[in-house]
């Protein structure tokens, strides 16, 4: 699979299984491609936050490319975010639920001040 923003490859660091979700890394940006996360799954990988290798400044210069494709689908993801009262945002394809965060964002949003807001963000 190929990263939506740097098409890096990516590789796959957390694999599906009984209770598990697959999660894709950028081997170029460090994104992190979460494959189906919802409200509910995001307990799964609460834990799991040490995959977000990544360099935050690295990520932050990607935060900013906006409109991506999905690499699953090929469509166009959505962008859910707010500003208050933290500031969020990430891609999220309407089709297969798939999530992307750019490098420091995993760590960043599973963090006590952002954790809800984040989790409110994500589909039911
Ligand atoms: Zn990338
Ligand atoms: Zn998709």
């Amino acid at each position: 699979m190929q990263c939506p923003k740097c098409f890096g490859d990516m590789d796959t660091v957390n694999q599906d299984g009984e209770n598990e979700l697959r999660i894709d890394r950028c081997q170029e940006c460090h994104g992190l491609y979460f494959d189906q996360l919802t409200q509910s799954d995001l307990v799964l990988v609460e834990g799991k936050t040490a995959l977000d290798s990544g360099d935050d400044d690295v990520g932050a210069e990607y935060d900013d490319m906006v409109y991506v494709d999905c690499p699953k689908c090929d469509r166009i993801m959505d962008q859910r975010k707010i500003e208050e009262p933290v500031a969020i945002r990430f891609e999220h394809c309407p089709t297969c639920y798939a999530t992307f965060l750019d490098a420091g964002e995993f760590r960043q949003y599973l963090s006590e001040a952002y954790r809800v807001e984040f989790q409110a963000l994500l589909p039911e």
